[in-house]
Order: C-alpha cells, then structure tokens, then sequence
C-alpha cells in the first residue's frame, strides 16, 4: 500500500464539467425564451440582495440582474411579475439518494446504523423496480416543489439517471460501487464501467463515480474507481466518517462492521485498510477533490488532510438526527474555518422524513446559532454548486450564471433578513427554473 496520498498536481476535479457527449447535446437544445423576472427581493447570491429587482434572462443564463427600474427586458421577453415574493437561486440538494424514495416512513429509526443497513438490504432486495421507479419520480418532484434546481444523487442502477434525466432538473450522478473481497474488485470495476458507459447523455447531467465507502469498498477497488474518475475528470463521491465504528473498522478490521460484513459472506481477512477512514480513501486517490459525504467523525489530522486534498464535505443534518446523533457535535465550524467547501444534503428518505433542503439548513442554524443567514444559504446553493463541482456562478443569480431559480413567497418585514425568510419557510416553490426552462410555474409542477 502507499506511504503518502496521491500527489497533487491538480487539486480540483471539479469545476471541469461533463464530457463530450454531454456538452454536444446541450449545444443542440434550442433556447428557451427569454425572460424578465421582476420581485420585491432578489437575492444574487448569500450576502447580496437587491430590493425591487429584476433578473433578465437569455438563453438559459441570467443576462443582467440588478434594481428592477435600472434594466431592460431583452426582445420578445416573457415578463413575470412576482410581486412580494423572493426570487432567489434555486437550492443545490449536494447529498441524496432517490433510489431509496420507497423507503419513506418505513425504516428502524435511531437504530444502530449496521441495523439499518441490515434492513436496508433485506427491503432493497424484496423491492420491485416498479417501487424503487416510483419513488424516484416522487422523490424528484418532492425536490421541485422545495425549491432543488440540482441534485447530486447516488445511483446503484442504470435507470435511477434516466428516469432523473427526464424530470428537469441539473444533477451530478454519482455511479456506486461496492465490493469489499479484493479477489473481486476488478469484475466489479468493470460493472461499474459498463453502467457509466450505458449513463444517458443528459444536457444538464453529469455522471461521476462513487466508491461507497471504506468498510464497503476494498481499497484494491477503491483505487480503481479513484484512478478512473481522476483520468477522466469525474467527480467522485465517498462516505466518510459517518460513524465511530467506521474508523474502528478501517483501522484494525473489528467491530460491528466486521460482523456486518461475515454475516453477509463478504469479509476477506486482514484486508482492512489499517488507516483511518479519511487517510484510507486519500491513500486510494479516492479524496483528491472529492465529495466527502458525512464527516461526522474526523479523526485528529483529518480536517487539514481534507484541505490539502482539496475535498469537500457535504453534511446531512436530519439524516444524523435520524441516528439520534448530536447535531452540534459536527466539525462544520472547525471545517468552515479550514476554508473547507461544506454543503448540506438531506440523504435519502431511508433516513430522512423529507428531502426538503430548507429543513436541513433550519437544523444547521438551531445546532449552530452563531452560523449567518449568509454561511447556511451559501452552504444551500454556492458550496453545493463548488462541492458537486458545477461550473463557477452555478448556484448564484449572477450574469453568465444559468438560471437555476426559485421563488418564495414571503413577506420580509424591515430590517428583516430575506435569507431566513427563505429558509423558515415551508409552503412549496412557486416557481423553480433550471437553466432558464420552468419546471414549476406558479405552484404547478
Ligand atoms: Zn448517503
């Protein structure tokens, strides 16, 4: 095994977009009409506001934004009049997993967590696709009418992306794989790129890879999937850290992973990785700009290994509080200081009762008060564009940004912050634009 994490010549593998195919066809998708957006708040992006605004849009992208009576709508514009609403972007959802939709409301809650990966797996395999194809469709609508123009969504079957690449909204899929017997790894690294090779070629998706885990994924495989993700610019995703056990598991092969894993036939002897979690994965290659889901559990050394890696963190309030773990006990202030892109996600509804971004970042503000207005929507639409590794502006309203938008309806009392109205509310979208096309309008998806 190697001494030292992959070398880092060039940090960030996100930020580089899809590849070829996806970038012909967004070419080839006629515009939509242009569009002048006017409201009593538009919010640009986390600290700036403008307070009868207006957004003017052509060709998917926002044009020119600013004070409504200082802009002009462009030729044949449709003009939308919101009135005391807030036009703000729409929210980068930077952790999910739709696949399991059909979960909801029917999982262990506060189980230990290897419990509920037992029961995971036992209804996963009694699961129809028809099941599993609903819950995806219902779950991507329940995005829509909160306000989630993309989604960064974890997929175990080729048809999670299509059924996703027809709902219109962006995301970020993320391929996984799993397999802990290193006889294995290289059939399971060739499945997973017969599934990345039969991805649909969406205009507003992006596919990337994602190794489940360390108690999940060998690190022969782990290695595999890093090096192929990295030679073709693919974001990668990883759960990391989620629970204490992980790293007991990761150094020393023992505890209640290490029985998960010979009950289910599946453990090979003194294969463990012998690091912690995090050192594991970047010895893999497997955290060099990557999305590193959960965090919970960082390990001494672990928050500035992140920052040198260049990784970023995506954090599931309500999904820990599913667990009954302690919401302020998450390094988020230690990492945000770090200079560490943190994001929120809401997890699937396997351990979550909505997947409603708002009530995640309600949670981040009760567990963390001294956090802004300003640092939780930045960690709604901002970090989850740099966390997913969207192109720049993504998850703003700035010129050259698409128009990934939605509105709130909302009176702001004087002197009251718009960022909190937004997030205190939970009446559905009235609007949600992605790329400039209404896949909701108002009210009706
Ligand atoms: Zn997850």
């Amino acid at each position: 095994m190697k001494e030292s994490p992959a070398p880092r010549a060039t940090l960030s593998r996100r930020g580089r977009g899809a590849g070829d195919s996806a970038a012909l066809a967004r070419h080839d998708r006629p515009s939509p009409r242009p569009l002048f957006v006017t409201a009593r708040h538009v919010i640009v992006d986390p600290p700036t506001v403008i307070e009868r605004g207006a957004v003017s849009v052509t060709g998917g992208k926002v044009a020119a934004v600013g004070p409504a009576e200082t802009l002009r709508p462009a030729r044949g514009a449709r003009r939308i009049e919101l009135g005391d609403a807030i036009l703000h972007p729409g929210f980068i959802n930077a952790h999910c997993h739709l696949e399991l939709s059909f979960l909801k409301g029917r999982m262990l809650v506060r189980a230990p967590f290897t419990d509920w990966i037992r029961e995971l797996v036992a209804r996963r395999g009694a699961a129809s696709p028809a099941m599993a194809a609903n819950g995806i469709r219902e779950g991507a609508a329940r995005l829509i009418a909160t306000g989630t123009s993309t989604v960064g969504d974890i997929a175990t079957t080729p048809y999670a992306a299509t059924l996703l690449a027809r709902c219109g909204l962006r995301a970020v899929v993320y391929h996984e794989v799993t397999g802990f017997d290193p006889a294995r790894a290289r059939e399971r690294f060739t499945n997973l790129k017969a599934r990345l090779g039969a991805a649909p070629a969406a205009p507003l998706m992006t596919h990337g890879v994602s190794p489940h885990a360390v108690y999940s994924v060998s690190p022969e495989l782990m290695e595999l999937a890093a090096r192929h993700a990295w030679g073709r610019n693919l974001p990668l995703a990883i759960h990391l850290a989620e629970t204490p056990e992980e790293e007991e598991f990761s150094r020393r092969g023992v505890g209640p992973f290490r029985a998960l894993l010979e009950e289910m036939g599946l453990y090979a002897k003194g294969r463990e990785p012998g690091a912690r979690p995090a050192l594991a994965a970047a010895r893999s290659g497997a955290l060099r700009g990557a999305l590193a889901i959960h965090m919970n559990h960082p390990s001494r050394g672990d928050l500035a290994l992140l920052a040198r890696e260049g990784a970023a963190v995506a954090l599931c309030p309500n999904s820990n509080a599913w667990f009954g773990r302690d919401a302020g006990a998450h390094p988020l202030p230690r990492l945000l200081e770090r200079g560490v892109t943190v994001a929120l996600g809401t997890d699937s509804l396997a351990s979550n009762t909505d997947i409603d971004l708002r009530a995640e970042a309600r949670a981040v503000l009760r567990a963390f008060p001294r956090l802004s207005p300003e640092q939780v929507f930045a960690m709604m639409t901002v970090n989850g564009a740099r966390a997913l590794g969207l192109p720049g502006g993504t998850g703003t309203l700035r010129p050259g940004a698409p128009f990934d938008a939605a509105v709130t309806r909302a009176r702001v009392k004087r002197g009251a912050s718009p960022l909190l109205a937004i997030i205190g509310s939970s009446r559905p979208t009235e609007w949600l634009w992605v790329e400039g096309r209404a896949v909701r309008r108002g009210g009706e998806s």
